[in-house]
């Protein structure tokens, strides 16, 4: 099966952590946190359309600044999410620089900042103006939802780390894959029609388990350009194999409160991967409530109530430098529900 995400972790978990997802076919990439970026590649980080950051602590938030390097001349615009500060955050990166040689350059920043589950603060930053912070008003946000396009949706949840703290979830509604035997059968040959295809299906029908593909709303006969010419796209479903679409959830930073551990099983159910903090072991529980921060038991308890396929560790505090070993394996065993309840 051709995956949409293709993930690439950029630290080991001592280092700053950051996640890099492509998106196949479609030259974009997203990053979850921005901390040190300095592995990825220039020509990856100009195809960065949106940042989604977690908080704003250093760690997560200190690469913005080789992004806005990278991309500065770009025609595409960026968009950045974070928490409640995360505009001011942005604008005082863009005022620690001066722009006076930028007016012909088309790059626009869109900063949103999510306030609560409702509303999103949202501003402009336009290269051509200087940089100067443009208040674009609040939007309402429904179903948690802040981005929504025919590929995937971004949802975030507010949490706690001793100030707000962004999780995020990146979700396919459903994952088209193209029945070779039919393709076969039906006398077409593989191109990149298929991956246009697909596109289309995303853009302008719901995957329904009774009814197959139902349009979003009435439309008239979609043609789509095949090796065999143009074909209405209706009469290509039989090389169409649905399945259920992939969940990636990004969780950072946490107060190991019941509030957030509730919240954040929830939000990360049936996710096919679980990126997440473990930065404490259980047997320093104390200096995590003090920090803010999940212990590895609580990570693996909080992957199995929420029946995540695989998790991946991001974020160790330095203290465990010597032997990470032992905060995997308590995840790990917390997971399987070995560790005895504390
Ligand atoms: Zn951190
Ligand atoms: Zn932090």
């Amino acid at each position: 099966m051709a995956r949409l995400f293709h993930y690439k972790i950029i630290n080991n978990a001592f280092g700053d952590p950051c996640v890099l997802i492509q998106l196949l076919r479609e030259k974009r990439a997203l990053l979850l946190d921005v901390g040190d970026i300095r592995r990825i590649p220039f020509n990856e980080i100009i195809k960065v359309s949106d940042i989604f950051v977690t908080h704003t602590h250093i760690d997560h938030f200190i690469g913005f600044d080789q992004v806005l390097r990278a991309i500065l001349r770009r025609h595409e615009p960026l968009r950045i999410y974070g928490p409640e500060n995360i505009i001011e955050c942005v604008h005082g990166k863009l005022r620690g620089y001066t722009w006076n040689l930028v007016a012909d350059y088309p790059l626009q920043i869109e900063a949103y900042a999510i306030k609560n589950n409702k509303e999103i603060a949202f501003a402009k930053f336009v290269a051509s103006k200087g940089f100067k912070i443009e208040d674009m008003g609040i939007l309402q946000l429904k179903n948690n939802i802040i981005l929504n396009e025919p590929l995937f949706k971004v949802k975030t949840i507010v949490l706690s780390h001793g100030i707000p703290v962004i999780a995020y979830s990146i979700e396919e509604d459903f994952h088209i894959n193209i029945n070779k035997v039919e393709l076969e059968r039906a006398g077409f040959q593989i191109g990149p029609w298929l991956g246009e295809l697909k596109k289309l299906i995303k853009i302008y029908y719901n995957y329904d388990p009774i009814k197959f593909l139902k349009p979003k709303r009435k439309i008239s006969c979609i043609k789509v350009d095949t090796p065999k010419g143009k074909l209405n796209i209706e009469e290509l479903f039989p090389i169409l194999k649905i399945t259920k679409g992939e969940k990636i959830s990004y969780v950072m930073d946490i107060a190991p409160t019941e509030d957030n551990i509730k919240k954040i099983v929830q939000f990360v159910k049936d996710s096919d991967i679980l990126f997440c903090e473990a930065y404490f072991l259980n047997r320093d529980k104390d200096r995590a409530i003090e920090r803010n921060h999940l212990t590895a038991k609580i990570t693996g308890e909080i992957a199995k109530k929420a029946n995540v396929g695989e998790i991946r560790i991001l974020h160790i505090s330095p203290k465990y430098i010597e032997n990470p070993q032992e905060v995997y394996s308590e995840v790990e065993l917390s997971r399987k529900g070995i560790l005895a309840q504390s």
